[in-house]
């Protein structure tokens, strides 16, 4: 395997190209940067080598590291992986170090070869960290290339360098939603923003050209220089000073201090900003070190990266069905859902039939799309062209003949047996012997409204979140009688709209609803214990949940709690363990504060509707003496959600972790640091997890109590990726 390949002409040039064999996109590994570094030695000894141009072989530069060696590589840095980990970021920062000064006089700043790095697409992660240790960057003319340092999203930052020199360049303002928000930018908005140096036709030429015409002074870095001061300040600058105080107060705002690499790197800008610039690379490859040493980072990429990616390809289609890709969707109802999954499918290039009972409604739930698109004119997103297309794919209608001819209806009318039965039974009479069936229902199991239709072996749930276009996980839901060909139907509905599907048994709540009504729910009677609701909510928003228990129930309004509680109580029987959450419920629902949609719930909203703090009220009527620890809130909150996980899969439910995790992070939201619940609960250590059942259990209930299979895995000294990998469980 090679991926780095020198040649030299006879001007002089020689030309360094990565090329990663069988890949569409270059991505670096560690056998990779040996081979860079084995180049660039060559081309440095070669005294025929004026000049060095670093490019790539296909379409784009590169898209980082190889996102499998990153999640292996504290697991794979040996017995003390720290110093294992710290060596090889230090290797790697000696390694563009050596490019960066590419044989130059470290006292006359002289005699350094010219490198230039030539970009034919995007450049990201440390396929950007390299261009940045060149002398000069020129990137193609290519407004669909992306440029940029994105580490951030994937729990780590960026740590070849890209952190310090990104800050040198632009100082740490400007660094700052580059490095932050993992913010990529097209080649001319790079240039504008000064990360590249030219924006070209064809980027090799224009480096060739350089490379053979650089001086000296072309190829010393700023920071190099005795000069040099860094733009924006240093902290201890007056200008500088107010950037750090505010970066750090922004970055615990917005992420609540629970993502340890955010604050990894502030801290690494922060002291590096006040040494020479080799202390600065050691000080960044100490911080790295400590975010690939907290099992966070590995976890973040497995679950969102590396599962997500493979869910949405079709890890868990089942295999021999052929290709059930949808040409024409009938959407029945056309209220909130139905108008989001009609807008969705439109989008995906998808025939929409979207059905009410009246011709109104149906309009009303096709004026939603049309909104969306002006919106996006608006924003420059989208063009009147656009709009009429996306318009033109959806039929609204109230005639239900108009299904003639779908290949898949989702129906999405209301939560209700009977009105369900009766829309399959209308829509069965029409649409052909072939068409798949599904449901968007949030409650009802698939398999009890799979006796209304004719055809159970076509009957599914496809369940999707609201706001439907903005909502990236599908949860579908095979009944009992649910066949292959309807799983296969709804995984390539799912990839058609580019959403992250998981697949389910069904069972009362399904996998999702069935984990966020536990954590609701504990939120909510740790406030009829007496518990300040500010700590409940805070203790979430600190754990990375994007809403505490409380404000999601604002969101999802009162009055739906009451309902599903009923309903639940009435299914369960004397089993029912929630009546102290619903002890506070009801008395909010009698208060008449029913949510966000009131204007008053937990929370005390304004005229506008914006959240102003906890009712009062709330407080008054119950927050008492003594208040628990922020640590026994979190894990209150915490494993409720997790021990429902596990149940779900020993219930058969989850078929696969992976789905359990990816899940969980894009449904609702579940703390997304921890990679899942599995993910957290495989950082715990299962035979503390288990123990800490066993306290949870004997000071607040039976709702604690550790689930068989997490005790067995305690006995054992299991994990759950260790036991059930990427392999299904079923
Ligand atoms: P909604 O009340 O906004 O919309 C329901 C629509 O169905 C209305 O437009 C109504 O006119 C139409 N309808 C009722 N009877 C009909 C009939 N016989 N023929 C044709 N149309 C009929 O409700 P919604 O929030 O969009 O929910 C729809 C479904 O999606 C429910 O099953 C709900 O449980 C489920 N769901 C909702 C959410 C959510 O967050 N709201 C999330 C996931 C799933």
């Amino acid at each position: 395997m090679t991926d780095f390949t020198l040649t030299t002409d006879a001007d002089g040039v020689g030309t360094i190209t990565w090329d990663c064999p069988g890949k569409s996109m270059n991505v670096m590994s560690a056998a990779a940067l040996l081979e860079l570094s084995d180049c660039f030695d060559a081309a440095l000894a070669d005294p025929a080598v004026k000049g060095i141009v670093i490019t790539s072989g296909k379409k784009d530069f590169a898209g980082g590291m190889d996102l499998n060696v990153l999640a292996q590589m504290r697991a794979d840095a040996g017995d003390e992986p720290a110093k294992g980990l710290f060596d090889g970021i230090m290797a790697m920062h000696a390694l563009l170090r050596k490019i960066e000064r590419a044989g130059m006089d470290p006292k006359t700043l002289k005699g350094a070869k010219p490198v230039a790095a030539a970009l034919p697409g995007t450049a990201a992660g440390i396929g950007f960290e390299l261009p940045l240790a060149c002398h000069r960057i020129f990137a193609a003319d290519n407004p669909k290339a992306k440029i940029g340092l994105p580490e951030i999203l994937v729990g780590i930052f960026p740590g070849a360098g890209g952190t310090t020199r990104m800050v040198r360049k632009l100082g740490a303002m400007m660094a700052a939603p580059m490095l932050l928000e993992g913010k990529m930018l097209e080649p001319k908005k790079a240039k504008a923003a000064g990360i590249i140096d030219e924006v070209v036709a064809d980027p090799v030429a224009a480096a060739r050209d350089w490379v053979l015409k650089a001086t000296d002074a072309d190829c010393v870095k700023p920071w190099d220089k005795k000069d040099y001061k860094m733009p924006g300040g240093t902290p201890y600058h007056p200008m500088g000073f107010q950037t750090f105080v505010g970066a750090s107060a922004m970055l615990n705002g917005r992420t609540a201090g629970a993502y340890p690499a955010p604050r990894a790197m502030l801290s690494a800008v922060y002291e590096g900003a006040m040494v020479p610039f080799d202390t600065a690379l050691k000080i960044e490859a100490r911080w790295f070190t400590h975010v690939l040493m907290n099992p966070s980072a590995a976890a973040m990429i497995r679950s969102l990266f590396l599962n997500k990616e493979a869910l949405e390809k079709g890890a868990v289609r089942p295999a021999n069905v052929d290709d059930q890709r949808v040409a024409k969707v009938g959407v029945l109802g056309a209220g909130m859902m139905g108008a989001g999954i009609a807008l969705v499918s439109a989008q995906a290039g998808i025939d929409v039939v979207l059905i009410d009972a009246t011709q109104e409604a149906a309009d009303r739930g096709k004026a939603y799309s049309e909104k969306y698109a002006d919106d996006g004119i608006k924003k420059g997103r989208s063009t009147p062209e656009k709009k009429a297309e996306l318009l033109g794919r959806i039929h609204a209608t109230a005639d239900y003949a108009a299904l003639a001819g779908c290949d898949l209806i989702i129906e999405a009318v209301f939560e209700d047996t009977a009105v369900k039965a009766e829309v399959t039974a209308k829509a069965e009479a029409v649409i052909p012997d072939t068409c798949i069936y599904a449901s968007n229902t949030s409650t009802l199991p698939i398999s009890d409204l799979a006796k209304a239709s004719t055809r159970p072996g076509q009957f599914i749930g496809i369940h999707f979140f609201s706001p439907v276009e903005k909502m990236n996980l599908v949860e579908i839901i095979r009944g009992a009688e649910t066949g292959d060909r309807a799983v296969a139907k709804a995984l390539d509905y799912v990839r058609q709209i580019r959403k992250t599907p998981i697949v389910v048994n069904d069972a009362r709540f399904f996998y999702a609803n069935r984990c966020i009504i536990p954590y609701v729910n504990e939120g909510v009677r740790m406030v009829g214990e007496g518990v300040e609701p500010a700590l409940v909510e805070n203790a979430a928003r600190m754990l990375g949940f994007p809403v505490g228990p409380l404000q999601l129930n604002d969101e999802t309004s009162i009055d739906l709690g009451v309902k599903i509680a009923k309903a639940t109580k009435a299914a369960l029987g004397n089993a029912y363990d929630a009546g102290a959450a619903d002890d506070v419920l009801f008395w909010l629902f009698d208060q008449g504060r029913m949510g966000r949609k009131s204007k008053s719930g937990y929370y005390a909203y304004d005229d506008a509707g914006k959240r102003v703090g906890i009712w009062e009220g709330l407080r008054d009527k119950y927050t008492r003496g003594d208040q628990p620890t922020l640590i026994d809130v979190q894990h209150r909150l915490m494993f409720a959600q997790v021990l429902e996980a596990v149940r779900a899969l020993e219930d058969g439910v989850l078929m696969d972790i992976r789905e359990g995790d990816v899940g969980a992070i894009l449904g609702w939201g579940f703390a997304p640091w921890s990679g899942g619940p599995f993910a957290w609960l495989d950082m715990l250590g299962a035979e503390y997890a288990a123990a800490r059942c066993d306290e949870l259990e004997a000071a607040f209930g039976a709702r604690f109590k550790c689930p068989a299979l997490l005790r067995e895995m305690a006995d054992k000294g299991q994990t759950f990726y260790g036991r059930f990998g990427s392999k299904k469980v079923a």
